[in-house]
């Protein structure tokens, strides 16, 4: 396959490339505009005219330097070996290849979707978007080999996209209500994914039927057909193996897949816990599950989000503490599905731990979640901060109120009042080698927070002590 015919380069190694707002030539899709998405379907190969890129709006020559606009990725694909299952895969793939283009970042997924073109790249001669749609079908059909035709639809303009996208979300719920219809226990395989190495080298995604994959594309369903048609592809099988502990979703199989595909930083997991041994955590997540300390209960932010969450932190800060392939407890990226999985974070407390979402998550949630408890998470619109959150959770009498007795000293809460709001770790367990012995030791902290500039450990040898 080759892209000689095209003004940029195009290849994995611009994976990583970052768009700043001062370099980019335009933005597509993202926080500020209201409708957008990306779905790949299935088609009979008559349907498809192999090679074809339709656009409908304004193309990108037409477009003013640094405007935003809607964007709609429609890549329809036949093959004889092709089935709806394989849909969502695909279409987790549109992020990967966008990024193969020297001067296109891709952000996201679904209806979050966010592209920015690079003015250079505009420069050098990339002004259209039959250029996008040619190396999208090139890449479709030489990575997945199983795809015989690809034809790519780009809408650009916010009336001619208002049905595709209407569409999409339909396919969305559609895949989604699919998902919420088995369980862990009715299946005797789990699945993985690596999609997001490149970014996260420590990051692999564990896939089961009660936790969707955090960047929410890829269900228990998706991820069973893409390992069946390409075992050795990015999305593979996971025996469980023995189930070490059910409440906390710690099996050996998924122990053994994270030490090897983190080359062995990444020990153990546990699928139902944000606070112990948490799934890690690559960048694309939906939302984050993060530990509010100050009234031992947790929150979720989506990134749609643009204000500051109840912890006083934006999403895009949680979001770089969170992401990265790393194993953070008390900051967990999740996907919306997961929030209404009868399985969410059990083994910190489930559901009913959750206090705090803002308005757009939980309005997206909101049919699934039980009724009496509903009205007693708050949002944006009834707490304004987290000094206000606690006084409102007990005229609300929320269940959280009642673990207050034993998680909460009254002094403790009030010199967390004093230092004002600042970044909960939950809990963090340190082990500094060489120190105290062979194995070192463990310091664990609980519900804290610590300011210093520096943090020195020091070997004190007690003969030198004695000597002064
Ligand atoms: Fe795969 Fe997980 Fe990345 Fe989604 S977030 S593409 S499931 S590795
Ligand atoms: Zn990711």
């Amino acid at each position: 396959m080759s892209f000689s015919d095209m003004p940029v380069d195009v290849g994995p190694v611009y994976e990583g490339e970052r768009i700043r707002a001062k370099q980019m030539y335009v933005e597509l899709g993202g926080p500020k505009m209201e409708k957008h998405f990306e779905l790949v379907r299935v088609k009979p190969a008559k349907e498809i005219k192999d090679g074809e890129v339709i656009i409908h709006g304004p193309d990108l020559k037409d477009m003013e330097q640094g405007s935003t606009h809607p964007i709609g990725i429609l890549v329809e694909v036949s093959g004889p070996e092709l089935e709806e299952d394989l849909e969502a895969v695909f279409e987790r793939r549109i992020h990967e290849f966008c990024n193969f283009v020297n001067g296109i970042m891709h952000l996201n997924q679904r209806y979050t979707n966010w592209m920015r073109i690079s003015t250079s790249a505009f420069n050098k001669g990339f002004n259209s978007f039959q250029m996008l749609g040619t190396i999208l079908i090139r890449l479709f059909k030489a990575e997945l080999p199983i795809i015989e035709k690809a034809q790519v639809t780009l809408y650009t303009e916010a009336k001619d996209i208002e049905k595709p996208h209407e569409f999409a979300m339909s396919i969305y719920d559609k895949r989604d209500e699919r998902a919420r219809t088995i369980h862990d226990e009715d299946v005797d395989m789990f699945y993985g994914c690596v999609l997001c190495q490149s970014f996260a080298p420590t990051h692999a995604c564990c896939i089961t039927p009660d936790r969707t994959s955090l960047c929410g594309s890829i269900n228990w369903f998706d991820a069973r057909a893409a390992a069946k048609v390409d075992p050795k592809g990015p999305l593979f099988e996971i025996p469980p193996g023995e189930c070490l502990n059910l409440e906390a979703g710690e099996y050996a199989g998924i122990n053994e897949m994270i030490k090897k595909r983190s080359l062995g930083e990444i020990e153990r997991i546990y699928l139902f816990s944000g606070m112990e041994f948490p799934h890690t955590s690559c960048g694309c997540f939906e939302a984050i599950d993060f530990y509010i300390p100050e009234v031992n209960g947790h929150g979720i932010v989506d990134r749609n989000y643009s204000d500051v969450a109840i912890n006083g932190l934006p999403f895009s800060a949680m979001a770089n503490q969170t992401g990265g392939g790393k194993q953070l407890p008390g900051f967990n990226g999740i996907s919306i599905q997961y929030i209404v999985s009868p399985k969410y974070q059990q083994y910190d407390g489930g559901i009913e731990t959750i206090v705090w979402m803002n308005k757009g998550v939980k309005d997206r949630v909101e049919e699934f979640l039980p009724k009496d408890l509903l009205p007693k998470i708050a949002t944006e619109e009834d707490v304004p901060d987290i000094n206000n959150l606690k006084k409102w959770l007990e005229e609300v009498d929320h269940p959280i109120v009642k673990t207050w007795a034993e998680a909460l000293g009254e002094e403790e809460e009030e010199e967390w009042e004093a230092e004002g709001a600042m970044v909960p770790m939950g809990t963090v367990g340190m082990t500094i080698p060489g120190v105290g012995g062979a194995g070192g030791f463990k310091i664990i902290l609980k519900n804290c927070k610590i300011h210093a500039e520096s943090i020195i450990i020091k070997k004190i040898d007690p003969r030198a002590k004695r000597k002064k």
